[in-house]
This record gives structure tokens, C-alpha cells and sequence, in this order.
């Protein structure tokens, strides 16, 4: 049976394990360290490494495992450099089968946080959840930096991460939810999922639960950067710019702006 576990790394990012049976994929390991030793511990063979996006957080692992682990297939994003010479460059469109583990992803583009950046949907999931791999392009109450892409190439690729099933499962690479949601409250005072959830959020972190996985539900309720089309958000945002905001992707951007100095 499918398990998925969070496996912390560098402050604040987390690596995602995939397992079945003794089989393991990792998603974006920043570090090997730390993917090593559940590797031993739990007595998993490493079947393959899938990339979302080019930064070192995500990809500095990669070397040292690959040459520990060279039977591990490495999917990373076509239009970035590869992290190693042998990964299999895949982008929109292409999928990654991995029946050891039962899983068959479909590949997106999902530029914007980087230009090349790719997540990883499974639809069939676990329970009936499909699954997400969404790198830095959607947190939860959050939304990545953009780096090296446009607000509308973000804008499109959250949409279409809107439109996935609301029980997607929503597996970001960072616990920055609670600063996140802090930011959402300032546009969203009264937003009463948020509000709750903001409490949850603080109950899990005072115990050490990761806030992640999120689901697609979840976050079109409480996550502005999802919300750009909700009559109280480009009311927020057309009070703070002065101006009116005609179309939902100015409400993004100025989302996106006002974020960067939040
Ligand atoms: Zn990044």
C-alpha cells in the first residue's frame, strides 16, 4: 500500500517519500543526508527521484543518491539544466510510470516560480485522493516567488491546479503556512474557513505536525493567491491599489506584489 511521508530538510523545506512495500521515490531532495538515513533505517530500495524545478533546495541531493542508488530512474524538468547528465528530461504532457510503486504521473508545466518549472499528478492517487507534486509553484495559503517567470504564466498554472479534484492531495515543499496564511488574513479578515484553519495550522505546528499535504479544496477556500476572482479579494486589492482591477490576474499580481513586502 501507498505511503507518503514528509522528510524535513534545510529549515523549512520537506522532501516527500513515496513508499510501497520496500520500494521508495523521493520528490526534490535538497539533501541526501537525510533521505539516506530513512532510506536504511526503513530498508527501502530508492526506485526513482522525480524534480520539480532546477533551484539547489530541490535538487542538491540528487547527485549522491543517483550514485548510491544508480538502478533510480531521475525525472526532472526538460527545460531547466538537467541535475545530472542521465536524467530523463520530461515536461506538459509526458507521464512517468512507476509501477513498482503503482503510481502513473502526468507531467505539467507549471512555469513561473521558475520558467521551467514542472509538477507531477497522479490522478488515480491513493484512497481515491489524486496526488500533487507541486514543487514551489503552490503552498498552502501561499504561492512560490516569481523568480524568472510572468504573473500571468503563475496565474494559468494555479488556475489549472484550481480546476484538479477538491480532494486532490497538495503536496508543496515548504512550511511556510503559517506566514502564509497570516498574509491571507490581511487581504480576507473575514473569511471564516480561514480563520479556522489558521487555528489548526497553530494547534499542528505547536506539536510538530507538518501542515502538508493540503487538498485543492482547502486551499481554493483559504488561499488568496487561488481567489483573485472572489468578489472580496479584488475589492481588497482595488482599495489598496487605488484603482480598479479589471481582470482577476491584475488582482494576482498585485497579490503577488504586496507578498514580496508582507
Ligand atoms: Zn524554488
Amino acid at each position: 500500500m501507498l505511503n507518503i511521508s514528509a522528510i524535513a530538510a534545510f529549515q523549512d523545506n520537506y522532501i516527500w517519500l513515496l513508499t510501497n512495500n520496500n520500494q521508495a521515490v523521493v520528490v526534490d531532495p535538497g539533501q541526501a543526508a537525510p533521505v539516506q538515513k530513512v532510506l536504511a533505517e526503513r530498508n527501502l530500495t530508492l526506485a526513482a527521484i522525480l524534480i520539480t524545478h532546477h533551484h539547489h533546495d530541490h535538487t542538491g541531493g540528487v547527485k549522491t543518491l543517483a550514485a548510491q542508488w544508480p538502478e533510480a530512474a531521475v525525472y526532472a524538468p526538460a527545460k531547466e539544466p538537467l541535475p545530472i547528465n542521465t536524467a530523463i528530461a520530461v515536461d506538459e504532457g509526458d507521464r512517468v510510470s512507476l509501477p513498482a510503486l503503482d503510481l502513473d504521473f502526468e507531467v505539467m508545466a507549471t512555469p513561473g516560480h521558475t520558467l521551467g518549472h514542472i509538477a507531477y499528478y497522479e490522478p488515480n492517487g491513493t484512497k481515491g485522493e489524486p496526488l500533487l507534486f507541486c514543487g514551489d509553484t503552490l503552498f498552502s495559503g501561499g504561492c512560490g516567488r516569481l523568480f524568472e517567470g510572468s504573473p500571468q504564466q503563475m496565474y494559468d498554472a494555479l488556475s489549472r491546479f484550481s480546476q484538479l479534484p477538491e480532494n486532490t492531495r497538495v503536496y508543496g515543499t515548504h512550511e511556510y503556512t503559517q506566514a502564509n496564511l497570516a498574509f491571507c488574513y490581511a487581504v480576507e479578515p473575514n473569511n471564516q474557513a480561514l480563520q479556522q484553519y489558521m487555528q489548526q495550522v497553530a494547534k499542528w505546528r505547536q506539536q510538530g505536525i507538518p501542515s502538508l499535504p493540503s487538498s485543492i479544496g482547502r486551499e481554493r477556500a483559504i488561499n488568496v493567491f487561488l481567489r483573485a476572482d472572489i468578489p472580496e479579494v479584488k475589492a481588497a486589492m482595488q482599495n489598496r491599489a487605488g484603482a480598479e482591477l479589471t481582470e482577476s490576474v491584475e488582482v494576482f499580481a498585485a497579490l503577488r506584489r504586496w507578498k514580496d513586502d508582507f
